[in-house]
């Protein structure tokens, strides 16, 4: 059995991006909290996701991760949760069409509520206040008030995430999730929408196969429910380690806040807490790898946290920017792959492509996203390495935040549906847009 440091030794190593919280006592209070609130989800759990990211490591299967870049305590609502899922699952449907491999389906969901931040402060018309870093941790209102890192919203995360992961749960296997539903749900966007209808193609040979099925007689438990899991960023420690329990049945820990937790590209020191703590856990665990990364230092995160090289335990998503990929990656697979180390490698086309808009939204561009995934494809099949999936920021709701797409999202769109408290996510048409796109990708 591995034992987990407490939080004081891991705080002792001076993890970046942590709330300084003006009263320790409440800190302790709401850690003491956590500890007693049951677990999110199962060890068992963890352990079958794992299994199947040891499938995407192998070139067996591909992953589609998704949700937004920060949950917010309001946005639990049936409706956004819903329109979420269904997005997430129609694209899960194109893509497994395409890879013809299973496609392992996790949501940046149900604990997604802290955010690194590339500065601690923010200022505004003159007046400067500390940052937001997610529901998590403070208000997004620009007030000195709601700005105060509060301890007890860390409960408050648990608590929404319960309530999301209920309705997930209650959606991916009461029917909701239906093969046929979602599939119609599909070409209703290819017929509805003139985006759509440059995808009818490939939408007709899903329904084409889909008809073969019912008319022979197949209908297997799994076209009516499906395998979903719950992803986040595990960033602030005391959420993390209170939601750290040892597994009866193993007697190994896990965190139990969601079935996959990564590591940031703000976090990932090697000698400090974020992989210090996710070192010791037993769920499956990302690391996000932007362009500064060396060959070297992705051998020694993988030699830290993954160091038995078990298939699944370890994916890299890599977040490169479109303009860089083709000449970044390269050096990091070829090493990774020399060693022998088995990873999933997923391509986070979001992170390395934002850029302020002349109208000051934090933006990104529909053709720089899809640009990235090429190239994360092309440098992959050069390699002869599997290009395991995508991490992307989206939302099932008609939002404008990113620019570009078939609908021709504009600077001047961006104002009137920016809800994004964080990075801009890509909106419903956006998300279906890209599976088809991706899709078209794995077919070549
Ligand atoms: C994110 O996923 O929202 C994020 C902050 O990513 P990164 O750590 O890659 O910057
Ligand atoms: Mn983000």
């Amino acid at each position: 059995m591995s034992t987990i440091p407490d939080l004081a030794t891991l705080h002792a190593l001076g993890p970046a991006q942590q709330p300084t919280y003006p009263d320790q006592a409440a800190v302790d209070s709401a850690v003491a909290q956590l500890r007693t609130m049951p677990p999110l989800v199962f060890a068992g759990e963890c352990d079958e996701l794992k299994g199947k990211l040891a499938a995407v490591a192998r070139g067996e299967a591909f992953l589609l991760q998704g949700g937004d870049c920060a949950e917010t305590l309001a946005g639990v609502t049936a409706d956004n949760v819903r329109n979420k899922l269904r997005v997430l699952l129609q694209m899960a449907v194109v893509l497994t069409y395409a890879a013809s491999v299973p496609v392992v389906k996790v949501g940046r969901l149900a604990g997604q509520y802290a955010k690194p931040r590339s500065s601690d402060l923010e200022t505004r018309e003159g007046v400067t206040l500390p940052a937001y870093r997610g529901d998590a941790v403070n208000g997004f209102e620009f007030t000195p008030e709601a700005r105060v890192p509060d301890p007890q919203r860390l409960v408050d995360v648990y608590n929404a995430s319960a309530a999301t992961l209920n309705l997930v749960r209650a959606f991916t296997t009461g029917g909701y999730a239906d093969l046929r539903q979602v599939h119609t749900w599909n070409t209703d966007f290819v017929r509805e929408s003139p985006v759509g209808q440059r995808y009818e193609e490939m939408a007709g040979e899903i329904e084409r196969a889909l008809t073969f099925m019912q008319a022979i007689g197949a209908d297997p438990d799994e076209f009516h429910r499906v395998d979903f899991h719950s992803s986040h960023e595990a960033l602030v420690l005391e959420y993390e380690h209170a939601m750290t329990r040892i597994d009866s049945r193993t007697d190994a820990p896990y965190d139990v806040s969601g079935h996959f937790v990564w590591i940031g590209e703000r976090t990932r020191q090697l000698d400090n807490a974020h992989v210090e703590l996710l070192s010791r856990i037993r769920n499956p665990i990302g690391v996000k790898l932007g362009p500064t990364t060396t060959p070297d230092d992705a051998i020694a995160l993988a030699a830290k946290l993954n160091p038995h090289n078990e298939a699944g335990r370890l994916t890299f998503i890599t977040r490169f920017g479109a303009g860089r990929i083709r000449d970044g990656l390269p050096p990091l697979v070829e090493k990774v792959k020399a060693a022998g180390l088995e990873v999933a490698w997923v391509c986070d086309p979001m992170h390395g492509n934002t850029f302020e808009a002349s109208s000051g939204y934090k933006t990104r561009r529909f053709d720089d996203v899809i640009d990235e995934v090429q190239g994360f494809f092309d440098v992959h099949r050069s390699l002869g390495t599997w290009p395991g999936g995508v991490h992307v920021e989206l939302t099932g709701d008609d939002v404008t935040e990113c620019v570009g797409g078939g609908e021709e999202l504009t600077d001047m769109d961006l104002s009137s549906r920016y809800e994004s408290v964080c990075d801009p996510r890509l909106n419903r048409v956006q998300s279906l847009e890209l599976a088809f796109l991706v899709a078209e990708m794995l077919r070549k």
